[in-house]
C-alpha cells in the first residue's frame, strides 16, 4: 500500500488568492478586465479567465480605452504605473503587499543614497518591479555564487552603503549562504530579509515531508518561480516530479515508492491539488497531512484582519537582524520592529532582546495597508507596562528602584521602564544646597508622588526623601521600642553645638550635653569630638513624648576623681605639677583631672608673703596629701608637712 501525505502548506498563497479573487470579482460585475501578464503561471486558471472575457496583455499599449487593467501580485516598476496613468484608464493593483513593502524600501534606500542588491531571477517580473523603483545603483545577483564572484571582483563596494533585499519568492537556503557572504558588523550594509513568509512556510513544510517521503510530486505551472524552487528543494531529498495538472500522472512512471509526498506552488489552486490526490488514490491510500493548511474562511478572515494605530497585538518574531525585526501578526500585514521601536539601550542590538520564534507583545505605531506592513513598537509595550507599575506604585507607596540618567536644572531624571520620572531637588533627599550632581548615575531608591495623567506622556514625579523619610520613621518605631535608660548605641557624630553633640543613633538622633563629653572641664564639644567621630554611648534619660534622648559618654571608671579615690588617702606623699597660682596659694595636679590646693600657708615652714616668690606654674613640687573632702571634691596637699615630717626625723636621729 502507498501512502500519500499532502504538505502543510501547499497552493494559492495569500498573495496570488487576492489577485485571483480581484478578477473574478471584476468579471463577476461584468468589467472588461486585462491583466498585465497573466494573473498567475497557471494555464488553467489563466484559461479560464479567458473564457470569461479576461484579456491577457503584455504592456500598457495594449489597453483598451473601456478596460480596467489590473497590476497582477509580482508588481510592476514606476514606469509602468506613469504609463497606465497618462493612458487615464481605471487600474487595479493586485501587486501582493509583500511584493509592494520591497517596493518602498528600495525606493527610500536608492534616495539615500545606497546600491540596491537584490537577490533574485533579473528576467521574473517580480525582480523587474523591484528594479523599476530603485531610482539609483541596482545589482541584481542569482545566488551566493554570483555575489562572492561580484565581490571579488568589485572590492571597492566594501565601503560603499549597501542595502540587500530578495524576491519574495526566493530560496531561503541560498539566502542564508549569500548572508554568510556578506561582511558582518558593517554599518553601510543594510539587509532585509523580504523573503515571503508564504514561501517559506511552503518550503520548508516541503522539506520537511520530501525527508520522509521516497518520491515528492510538486504541482504547479512550469514557469512559477516558487514551483521551481519547490521541486528544486525536494529534490535534495528524494526523487521529485513538477507536474502542471492531475493529467500528467499519468505519463510519471513513479519508482517503487512506498511513501509519497505532495506540495503545490503558490499559484496552484486547491482544486488542481485534489485532482491530483483524487487521481492517486483511484488506486492508492492518500493520508492527508491532520495539519494540512486548508483554505478556511476564518483562518483567511483572520489573514485580513484590520489591524489600527495604537492597537496591541501580538506577534512571533520570523527574522532578526541589526537594523530591525520581522514579525508574523497572523494577519495579512508584515510586521516589522525597527531597532530604535525596540530598545531606549543604544548598546543593544535586536538579538539580544529577541530570538526568531519568540512570541511579543507590539504597538501598532503605523499601518500601510496598501503595502501590507505594519510598523510596531516593542519599547511602547515595555513602556505602557512602565506606566501602569507607576501608577500602581504611587497607588500602594510601593519604593520603586531606577538609575538617575541625568541631572536637571531643578532635580534629578530617572528613566523607569520607560516612564520619565523627574525627582526635584527638594526631594532628592539631599541637604539644601547639596550638588544635586552627585545624584548622577546613581541608583536610587524612590516613590512616585504625582503621575502625569495623560499616559502618553509617561511622565511622574518622585520623591527619594519619602524613601528615606520612611526608612527613618521605621528606624525610630523600632528604636522606641528598645529604647530603654543604660542601653548602649555605637553612632556617629552628626553635628556639633555650643551645648553637645547630636548622635545618630540609627535612625533617631541623641544628644551628648557638653558636661559628659569630658570629665575636664571643657569650652566646646570640638576639644574632644568631632562631627564624624563614631562614639560609644549609652541612654541617660529619654523622653519619648518629647522625641528627646540625652546621651552620656563619659564611663565612671574614667572618673579621675574616683581614681584618686582609689588609689591615694591622707598621708600619702605625691609629686605634683603646679597648674595655677592665686593669692592664697597654689593649685598642682595629682593625677589628670584632678588637682589639690597647696595652701599659702603650706608651701614653707616661714611665713610666705607673695605665693610666686616661691612657686611658678610648671614647677614639680613633692607634697603630702593632708585632707580630702570627698563631699565637696577638695583635696589639701602640703609641701610644708613634708619640710615638718624631715624636720621630725632629724630631731629622732
Ligand atoms: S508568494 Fe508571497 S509575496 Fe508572492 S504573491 Fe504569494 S504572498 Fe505575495
Amino acid at each position: 500500500m502507498i501512502d500519500i501525505k499532502v504538505a502543510k502548506s501547499a497552493g494559492f498563497c495569500f498573495g496570488v488568492d487576492r489577485a485571483v479573487k480581484m478578477v473574478y470579482n471584476e468579471l463577476e460585475k461584468g468589467t472588461k478586465v486585462a491583466t498585465l501578464g497573466p494573473i498567475i503561471h497557471n494555464q488553467d486558471v489563466v484559461n479560464d479567465m479567458k473564457n470569461k472575457g479576461a484579456r491577457v496583455i503584455e504592456s500598457v499599449d495594449e489597453i483598451l480605452p473601456d478596460e480596467t487593467v489590473v497590476i497582477r501580485s509580482h508588481g510592476v516598476g514606476k514606469d509602468v504605473y506613469e504609463k497606465i496613468k497618462e493612458k487615464n484608464c481605471r487600474m487595479l493593483d493586485a501587486t501582493c503587499p509583500f511584493v509592494s513593502r520591497i517596493h518602498k524600501i528600495v525606493s527610500e534606500k536608492s534616495a539615500e543614497g545606497y546600491t540596491i542588491m537584490i537577490a533574485g531571477d533579473e528576467s521574473h517580473p517580480e525582480v523587474q518591479g523591484i528594479v523599476g523603483h530603485c531610482s539609483q545603483n541596482y545589482i541584481v545577483f542569482k545566488d551566493n555564487v554570483e555575489l562572492k564572484h561580484f565581490f571579488e571582483k568589485n572590492q571597492n563596494f566594501f565601503g560603499k552603503k549597501l542595502a540587500f533585499v530578495a524576491q519574495t519568492t526566493y530560496n531561503i537556503i541560498v539566502w542564508k549562504k549569500c548572508m554568510d557572504i556578506i561582511p558582518k558588523g558593517c554599518p553601510d550594509i543594510v539587509i532585509f530579509d523580504t523573503i515571503c513568509n508564504a514561501t517559506d512556510t511552503r518550503q520548508s513544510d516541503a522539506a520537511e515531508l520530501a525527508k520522509s517521503s521516497d518520491c515528492m510530486i510538486v504541482v504547479g505551472g512550469k514557469h512559477s518561480s516558487n514551483t521551481v524552487k519547490l521541486y528544486e528543494v525536494c529534490s535534495r531529498y528524494c526523487k521529485t516530479y513538477h507536474i502542471e495538472n492531475a493529467d500528467e500522472l499519468s505519463f510519471l512512471q513513479l519508482p517503487n515508492a512506498v511513501k509519497i509526498g505532495i506540495t503545490a506552488g503558490a499559484s496552484t489552486p486547491a482544486y488542481i491539488i485534489k485532482e491530483v490526490q483524487n487521481k492517486m488514490a483511484e488506486n492508492e491510500t492518500i493520508i492527508t497531512n491532520p495539519d494540512e493548511e486548508v483554505f478556511d474562511e476564518a483562518a483567511i478572515d483572520k489573514s485580513f484582519k484590520k489591524i489600527h494605530t495604537g492597537e496591541k497585538v501580538t506577534g512571533i518574531v520570523q527574522t532578526v537582524n541589526d537594523a530591525e525585526i520581522s514579525v508574523d501578526l497572523g494577519t495579512k500585514h508584515t510586521g516589522y520592529v525597527k531597532l530604535d521601536d525596540l530598545t531606549d539601550d543604544p548598546s543593544k542590538k535586536p538579538s539580544d532582546i529577541v530570538s526568531v520564534g519568540d512570541e511579543i507583545e507590539l504597538i501598532v505605531v503605523k499601518v500601510n495597508d496598501n503595502e501590507g506592513t505594519a510598523q510596531l513598537s516593542k519599547k511602547k509595550v515595555d513602556e505602557q507596562a512602565g506606566y501602569d507599575k507607576v501608577v500602581a506604585a504611587k497607588e500602594n507607596g510601593e519604593i520603586l528602584e531606577g538609575t538617575v540618567s541625568r541631572v536637571v536644572n531643578k532635580g534629578a531624571i530617572v528613566n523607569y521602564l520607560g516612564v520619565r520620572v523627574f525627582i526635584p531637588a527638594s526631594q532628592s533627599g539631599l541637604p539644601r544646597g547639596a550638588e544635586l550632581e552627585q545624584l548622577n548615575k546613581q541608583k536610587v531608591e524612590f516613590k512616585i508622588i504625582e503621575v502625569d495623567e495623560d499616559a502618553r506622556k509617561k511622565r511622574a514625579v518622585g520623591s527619594i526623601k519619602a524613601v528615606r523619610d520612611a526608612q527613618k520613621e521605621e528606624a525610630k518605631a523600632k528604636f522606641w521600642e528598645t529604647a530603654e535608660v543604660g542601653a548602649t548605641y555605637v553612632g556617629k557624630v552628626k553635628s556639633l553645638t555650643s551645648f553637645g553633640a547630636f548622635v545618630d543613633l540609627g535612625g533617631i538622633d541623641g544628644m551628648v550635653h557638653i558636661s559628659e563629653l569630658s570629665w575636664k572641664r571643657i569650652k566646646h564639644p570640638s576639644e574632644v569630638v568631632s562631627v564624624g567621630d563614631t562614639l560609644e554611648v549609652y541612654i541617660k534619660d529619654l523622653k519619648p513624648e518629647e522625641n528627646r534622648i540625652s546621651l552620656g559618654f563619659r564611663k565612671a571608671e574614667d572618673n579621675p576623681w574616683q581614681i584618686f579615690l582609689d588609689n591615694y588617702k591622707v598621708g600619702d606623699v605625691v609629686k605634683a605639677k603646679v597648674v595655677s597660682i592665686t593669692s592664697f596659694g597654689a593649685f598642682a595636679q595629682i593625677i589628670d583631672g584632678v588637682d589639690g590646693l597647696i595652701h599659702i600657708s603650706q608651701i614653707a615652714d616661714q611665713k610666705v608673703e607673695n605665693v610666686k616668690d616661691i612657686l611658678s606654674v610648671g614647677d614639680e613640687v613633692d607634697v603630702k596629701i593632708i585632707d580630702i573632702d570627698p563631699e565637696s571634691k577638695r583635696i589639701s596637699i602640703s609641701m610644708r608637712a613634708l619640710l615638718s615630717d624631715a624636720d621630725s626625723e632629724e630631731d629622732a636621729e
